[in-house]
C-alpha cells in the first residue's frame, strides 16, 4: 500500500510514499514510548511552550501550510488558511487553560481526605481523515500532548503531505523525539498498533465502517477509544426564524470544504409557510456559487477530494433520481473530466426515503417542507447519526424544547454548527462516541486516579 498526494484539481500526482516495513514500525513503537517516559514527568509549563511555539509557527507560515492542504485534498483556500488559523487558536486554548481543567479535585468521602488527580495515561494512537486535515490532528494532539500523553498518528493515505508537514511543525517547535510521529502504515499495521501495551487509547474519526473497526479492536485489547463519525445533520428553519439570514448562512452550513464537512447541514426542513420564499432566496445564492480552482480565493466551491467519492457521490444521486427527488440546481459535474460537483439542491424526495440513511458527503441538499414542531423534531431524529443540528426559530422556548427532543451530541440555535476549543465536541448514534475539545475532550484519555487518605 501506497500513500499518494494526487491534486484533486489538476489531476497531477504530487507525492508517493511507501508505507514503513514492520521492523521500522517497531522501532518507532520503541521510541514512542521512550518518549512517552520522559514526556509524562515534565511540568504543564514545558508542555504549554510547546503549543504557543506550534501557534506561533503555525501563524506565521500560514499560506504555506493552507496550500499543502489545497493541493491535496482541494479544500478552498481561504478556507484552509481558516483552518491553519484554527489549530493555532486551538494551542493557544489549550496551552492557557489545559492546567486548570487537569487541577486534582477534593472530594467527600469516608475518607479524611479524597482527591481526584489526572494523570496522562499513555501513547494514543490516532487515525484521521482527509476532510480536515490539519485540525482533525490537532484536535487529538494537542489536549493530550499538553495532559503528557504522547502521539501516533495514521493519517488518511490521501494527505500525506499533510501528515509530514504537521509532524515537522511539531519539530520545529522544540518536540522531543517520538512525541508524535506520523506513521506510514498499512491498516494491518495500524491494527497491530492498538495490541501494543504503551497505546492506552485510540482515537478515529472518519466513517463507521473504519470506526467500528477500530473500536473492535480496541475492545479487544482493553483500550480506551473515542469515535468520531459521520453526520446527517438536519438544519430546521421554523416560520418565525429570520429568512434572509437563515437562507444566507444555509449556504456556507451545507457547502463548507467543498460540502464535505462531517457537521455540515445535510437535510434542510422549512416550515410550510415559509418553505417558497426559503427555496427561492437559497435557490438565487447558489446559482451565484463560484466553483473553480481552489487555489483562486474568490472559489466558494472546489473539487471532491478524490474521484472514487465523486462516483460514489453520483451513484447517490442516480439513486434519489429513481426514487422521485428532483434536482433543481446541479447535479452533474461542472465540466466532463472535472473533479467538481454543481451545488445540488433536491426537492420532492420522499421523507421516509431510507436514501437519507446514507451520509451525502459532498455539495448536495434535500429540502423538505414541514408543517408541525412534532414533525420536524420526529424527520430530524429519523436517522442512523446523531451528530449535531441547526435551529432557526424567534421563539426562544421552542428552541429550547426541541433542541431537547433532538437525539443529537451538539445543537446550535439561529446559527450554523461550528467547532470551537472551548465546546465539548461529538456525537451519539452512529455518529460516534467520547468527546474531543473543552475540558472534556482533554481528560478522555488521562488516568483519573482516585486517592484516599485515611
Ligand atoms: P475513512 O475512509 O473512514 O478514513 C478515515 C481514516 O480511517 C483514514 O486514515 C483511513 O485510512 C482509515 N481507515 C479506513 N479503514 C480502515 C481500517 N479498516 N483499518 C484502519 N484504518 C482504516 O473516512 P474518510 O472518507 O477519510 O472521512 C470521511 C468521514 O469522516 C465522513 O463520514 C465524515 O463525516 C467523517 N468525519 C467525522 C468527523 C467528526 O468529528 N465526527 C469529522 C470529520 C470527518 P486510508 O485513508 O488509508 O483508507
Amino acid at each position: 500500500m501506497a500513500y499518494q498526494s494526487v491534486n484533486p484539481y489538476t489531476g497531477q500526482i504530487l507525492d508517493t510514499f511507501q508505507t514503513i516495513t514492520d521492523g521500522e514500525l517497531i522501532n518507532k513503537l520503541k521510541k514512542a514510548e521512550l518518549a512517552y517516559n520522559s514526556w509524562s514527568q515534565t511540568g504543564f509549563s514545558e508542555r504549554a511552550d510547546l503549543l504557543y511555539n506550534a501557534a506561533s509557527l503555525l501563524e506565521k507560515e500560514k499560506e504555506k501550510h493552507a496550500e499543502i492542504i489545497t493541493s491535496e485534498m482541494g479544500k478552498p483556500i481561504r478556507q484552509s488558511i481558516a483552518e491553519v488559523e484554527k489549530c493555532a487558536w486551538l494551542c493557544r486554548y489549550y496551552a492557557e487553560n489545559g492546567e486548570n481543567y487537569l487541577k486534582p479535585l477534593k472530594l467527600e468521602s469516608t475518607a479524611r481526605r479524597s482527591e481526584v488527580w489526572f494523570e496522562p495515561s499513555g501513547v494514543i494512537f490516532a487515525v484521521m481523515p482527509w476532510n480536515f486535515p490539519y485540525w482533525q490532528v490537532f484536535r487529538f494532539m494537542v489536549p493530550n500532548l499538553l495532559a503528557g500523553n504522547t502521539g501516533l498518528l495514521k493519517h488518511a493515505s490521501n494527505v500525506p503531505r499533510c501528515g509530514i508537514a504537521i509532524e515537522d511543525l511539531m519539530l520545529r517547535s522544540g518536540a522531543p523525539d517520538g512525541v508524535f510521529m506520523n506513521l506510514f502504515i498499512n491498516y494491518e499495521q495500524a491494527h497491530a498498533i492498538i495490541s501494543q501495551p504503551a497505546v492506552q487509547g485510540v482515537t478515529l474519526t472518519g466513517s463507521n465502517h473504519a470506526g467500528y473497526k477500530i473500536a473492535e479492536l480496541a475492545g479487544r485489547y482493553g483500550k480506551k477509544s473515542v469515535l468520531e463519525l459521520g453526520g446527517s445533520d438536519p438544519y430546521i428553519v421554523f416560520n418565525s426564524a429570520d429568512l434572509q439570514i437563515s437562507s444566507d448562512t444555509a449556504i456556507m452550513a451545507r457547502f463548507q470544504n467543498n460540502g464535505q464537512s462531517c457537521i455540515s447541514a445535510k437535510r434542510f426542513f422549512i416550515q410550510d409557510s415559509i418553505f417558497d420564499k426559503f427555496l427561492e432566496l437559497f435557490k438565487d445564492a447558489v446559482l451565484k456559487i463560484r466553483t473553480g480552482n481552489p487555489m483562486d480565493p474568490d472559489t466558494l466551491i472546489g473539487p471532491i477530494a478524490r474521484e472514487d467519492l465523486l462516483v460514489e457521490l453520483e451513484e447517490q444521486l442516480g439513486q434519489i433520481r429513481e426514487s422521485g427527488g428532483k434536482i433543481i440546481t446541479g447535479g452533474k459535474r461542472t465540466s466532463p473530466g472535472s473533479q467538481i460537483l454543481e451545488p445540488t439542491i433536491i426537492i420532492d424526495l420522499p421523507k421516509d426515503s431510507r436514501l437519507l440513511d446514507q451520509e451525502l458527503f459532498g455539495p448536495i441538499i434535500p429540502v423538505f417542507k414541514f408543517n408541525s414542531e412534532e414533525e420536524a423534531i420526529r424527520l430530524s431524529n429519523d436517522t442512523p447519526y446523531g451528530l449535531a443540528a441547526s435551529i432557526w426559530t424567534g421563539d426562544e422556548e421552542q428552541a429550547r424544547r426541541v433542541a431537547s427532543s433532538l437525539r443529537t451530541g451538539m445543537v446550535t440555535i439561529n446559527n450554523m454548527v461550528k467547532s470551537e476549543p472551548a465546546l465539548p465536541f461529538g456525537g451519539v448514534k452512529a455518529s460516534g462516541y467520547g468527546r474531543e475539545l473543552s475540558e472534556f475532550g482533554i481528560r478522555e484519555f488521562m488516568n483519573i486516579k482516585t486517592v484516599s487518605f485515611f
